[in-house]
């Protein structure tokens, strides 16, 4: 079935310096696709925006002909907000542009940049900023949900680097949060997601980086536990130069299997801390090295668009040997690989924020632990969202209070949205809500409802 198109569309082709598209013109699957391939939505309108003024005529269109509005970054979030039917899609994908100041250490992304951009564009001046491990993640949509990655122990989270932000709110207007200028914006874009309104571009602090230590181990059979407590071991005691991530799954035969991706950035070719982890039993392949910092954002990948997701986890408070072993079994019950089960560790600079730098809630836990579904067949959909829900609900008594926004899926209901945050910052963020949208337009989120009542 096509949307219907809606009246006076010729009236927002003339205001757009960008592109409308409608289904049936050329692009029009492509730009509704998601990385998520349970999503299949068809939007009335997409209106592949150019600048801010694009975005404020594409709300304004919205608004007056009464669509509801999903905002497009780099259209990976897992739930498929990015997309919706019979509405208006803000599609930023257009707006990749990425300029960097070498001399103040700054970098301004446009809303559509993805990580592949914003590195190329910093590392051209040996600077970067942390940012999340698979090229073509969205740098907005990341950054609003707090973002984790390769550098997360030595820079902080990826909103904790954001500086500052150019924002075109629903009612249109273009402002700008930073610092000085509507500092409580740019305390609720650290983190509380694209609730406020479609930022256009956004500034990030730089740091130097010339190369880093990084790659994976991989280990593969029975053993493979001991690997994974040695991961949890090497990052508790590890200093701020080396960040960790580990992911456990099983192959065909259920074999299992742990990758564990270091990133180190201090001085040493083969750092120490890492001897500990390519000595753990069944390491069956190591590729940890000296390389460039664009090689290690090319150590992740995930296919786009073609395999259904349905993800959910904790964070937690610590990662005992029972939870590991709990996580390890929980690998086995569907019979065949079910996905995976990513861990990355928030030990380091996340800690030394100062205080109530930004809305996230979760800088005080050990690690975000997350199972990642994933298949291809849709008569599995049932049973891999109840993998993932039963093994969410195994971490549960671990956990720090909530789960990672920028994983959640759609159906997540409020209270797990609210324990993400807690309930004061939450109830700070319903005020901003109220502030910046008080009709709740951008609602296909992780929503924060306005305190007006205009509740999903
Ligand atoms: C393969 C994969 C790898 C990932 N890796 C990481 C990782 O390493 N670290 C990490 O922390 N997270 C990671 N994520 C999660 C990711 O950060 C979130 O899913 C994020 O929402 C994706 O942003 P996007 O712009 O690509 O997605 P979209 O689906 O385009 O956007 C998601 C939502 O973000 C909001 N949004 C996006 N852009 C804007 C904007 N310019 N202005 C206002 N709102 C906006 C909107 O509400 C939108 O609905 C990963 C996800 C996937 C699928």
């Amino acid at each position: 079935m096509s949307a219907a198109v809606p009246e006076g569309i010729d009236d927002l082709r003339r205001s757009l310096a960008g592109v409308v598209v409608l289904a049936g013109d050329p692009g029009y699957d492509d730009a509704r696709r998601c990385f998520n391939a349970v999503v299949d939505r068809r939007p009335a309108v997409i209106a592949r925006c150019l600048d801010a003024g694009d975005v404020a005529a594409a709300l304004d269109f919205a608004r007056a002909h009464d669509l509801p509005v999903a905002v497009r970054g780099g259209g990976h979030n897992p739930a498929g907000h990015c997309v919706l039917d019979d509405g208006l899609v803000v599609d930023l994908s257009l707006m990749r542009t990425v300029d960097v100041d070498d001399d103040a250490r700054l970098a301004l992304a446009g809303g559509g940049a993805t990580w592949v951009d914003f590195d190329a564009a910093t590392q051209a001046s040996g600077l970067v900023t942390p940012g999340g491990v698979v090229g073509s993640t969205g740098v907005a949509g990341l950054t609003l949900g707090g973002g984790i990655g390769h550098l997360t122990a030595q820079h902080g989270l990826t909103c904790d680097n954001l500086v500052g932000a150019e924002v075109v709110t629903p009612d249109g207007a273009v402002i700008r949060a930073s610092a000085d200028e509507n500092a409580d914006l740019l305390w609720g874009l650290r983190g509380g997601g694209g609730n406020f309104g479609v930022a256009t571009r956004l500034e990030f602090r730089l740091h130097p980086l010339e190369r880093v230590v990084g790659g994976t181990f991989v280990f593969r059979g029975e053993n493979v536990v001991e690997a994974v407590r040695r991961f949890r071991d090497v990052v508790a005691q590890s200093p701020r130069d080396l960040s960790c991530q580990a992911v456990l799954g099983v192959d065909e035969s259920l074999t299992p299997t742990v990758i564990v991706a270091p990133c180190y950035t201090g001085s040493h070719e083969t750092p120490s801390e890492l001897d500990a982890l390519r000595s753990a039993p069944g390491l069956a392949a190591d590729s940890v090295r000296t390389h460039t910092f664009l090689d290690q954002q090319r150590v992740f990948d995930s296919a786009y668009g073609q395999n259904r997701h349905y993800w959910k986890g904790h964070f937690v408070r610590e990662l005992p040997d029972e939870l590991i072993d709990e996580l390890m079994a929980r690998l086995l019950v569907l019979g065949r690989p079910p996905g995976g089960i990513l861990i990355e560790s928030l030990h380091g600079a996340p800690k030394d924020a100062p205080p109530d730098p930004g809305a996230v809630g979760f800088r005080g836990a050990a690690f975000n632990v997350s199972a990642t579904a994933t298949w291809q067949d849709a008569a599995l959909d049932e049973e891999q969202i109840a993998w993932a829900r039963d093994t969410a609900a195994a971490v549960a008594p671990w956990s720090f209070g909530g789960g990672y926004v920028n994983y959640m899926q759609a159906d997540e209901p409020i209270d797990r949205v609210r324990a993400a945050f807690g309930a004061d910052a939450f109830a700070r963020l319903q005020a901003l809500k109220r502030r910046y949208d008080p009709e709740n337009v951008l609602r296909r989120n992780q929503n924060v409802p306005p305190l007006n009542g205009a509740e999903r």
